[in-house]
């Protein structure tokens, strides 16, 4: 494996985003190939005895086994990095490998975790139920209000642990201003970006310490395969986070990392039309619904917050029928291009009932106290003629008297 000859590392990591998400990290094998190549293999044979015991050293630079090492895989880590502006990048299996190994890799009995209450579903079981198990204590806050992240802190508190925009309520978190109240804590700071993705917004350049992803959304984004991601400084990726992972395997499949490859080099088309569609897609509903959440909207509470950190609001929206689960379901039926689907990111416009399906095993307390009612739904703005998903709209609002 080897790069373009003559290619500089000082002016290939210089280049843009947009430029590392179709060539960052590419490598390629003696063949030239012009698309990266997909080593589906589990091991690797050395030419002699001394050459394994080399290897295994460290002496030796090359792969072993692929729970550890794989080239496609290790393309894609690249490619994530430079993207994100990150020293190093580790990717997994799905978005909740990710955030698990981000969250246990560094934290042991008797710490103490500060969580925004508005995280995804598994998120929360992760700081409800997983980590207290493990004698890791967790407060859960209010995350849009500052004041709540610095009265949370305990002497034992080694990690804040936050995303934003959050689902499905959208709320935004200040990333400058809790990152850098962590960093004056020595507090790590581990923020989920899976709605933004690096395109949108780099935590890092707010100072997040470790940014974590779901790559099953806006990544792939186009519904195939689960994937996830964890970047940051190279002493956190290669010190902490890879002995756990190494060892408890949470590895991604190569195939799914080449596929993922394939999606990070329209990521960025992706999400800025999507935003474009989803942006006007939330003006026709906010005229429609009692209430729509979309950062992109100026109705939005935070929306020159959302606005000041991400380049643009991303393809996910919610809203409010005002009229329970009954309406909520009856609109979901009467759909005839957008799918009934809890899948988000995709390039597919999908819907679904948050309380009844992502959020169901939320205690119905902790669902209201973030704002999921029965009456709230959720959209994923996909790639489609954003017409043809408004008439969509349009037509099931109607049929239930919207
Ligand atoms: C989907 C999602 C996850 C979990 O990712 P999987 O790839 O489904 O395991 C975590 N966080 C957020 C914000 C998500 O949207």
């Amino acid at each position: 494996m080897k790069r373009k000859t003559g290619q500089d590392r000082d002016i290939t990591r210089k280049w843009r985003p947009a430029t590392q998400a179709i060539r960052g990290g590419s490598a390629r094998s003696e063949y030239g190939e012009t698309s990266e190549a997909l080593f589906l293999t589990s091991g690797y044979a050395y030419d002699c005895a001394e050459d394994a015991a080399a290897r295994f050293s460290g002496d030796q630079q090359g792969m072993t086994y692929s729970r550890l090492q794989n080239p496609t895989v290790e393309m894609l880590e690249q490619r994530i990095a430079l993207m994100e502006g990150a020293e190093a990048c580790r990717s997994m299996a799905t978005g909740m490998a990710a955030m698990t190994a981000a969250l246990l890799c560094q934290l042991e009995i008797g710490d103490h975790v500060v969580a925004s209450r508005a995280l995804f579903g598994s998120c929360r079981w992760l700081t409800d139920t997983l980590l207290p198990k493990f004698g890791i204590k967790t407060t859960i806050i209010d995350g849009r209000e500052f004041a709540n992240w610095e009265a949370a802190i305990r002497p034992e508190t080694k990690v804040f642990f936050f995303e934003t925009p959050a689902n499905p309520t959208m709320d935004i978190i200040d990333l400058k201003t809790v990152c850098g109240l962590a960093k004056s804590r020595a507090i790590v700071s581990v923020v989920d970006n899976a709605f933004a993705t690096n395109v949108l917004q780099r935590p890092m350049e707010f100072g997040a310490d470790v940014v974590a992803y779901s790559a099953t959304k806006m990544m792939d984004g186009q519904g195939r395969v689960l994937a996830g991601a964890v970047c940051g400084n190279e002493e956190f990726i290669n010190e902490v986070l890879l002995p756990f992972t190494r060892n408890t395997g949470p590895t991604l499949s190569a195939f799914n990392a080449w596929v993922v490859l394939k999606g990070l080099e329209t990521l960025d088309l992706r999400i800025h039309r999507q935003s474009a569609n989803a942006l006007k897609i939330a003006e026709f509903l906010e005229s429609r619904v009692a209430r729509v959440n979309y950062p992109g909207l100026a109705s939005h509470p935070q929306h020159a917050l959302a606005m000041s950190q991400m380049d643009a609001a991303g393809p996910i929206m919610s809203l409010y029928l005002d009229g329970g689960r009954e309406r909520a379901h009856g609109l979901l039926n009467a759909l005839q291009l957008i799918d009934i689907s809890n899948n988000i990111g995709d390039s597919r416009s999908l819907m679904t009932h948050p309380s009844s399906t992502t959020h169901y095993g939320l205690e119905e307390e902790a669902r209201l106290e973030v704002g999921i009612t029965e009456d709230m739904l959720r959209l994923n703005v996909g790639l489609e003629d954003s017409k043809d998903v408004m008439e969509d709209l349009h037509q099931a609002l109607s049929s239930v008297g919207l």
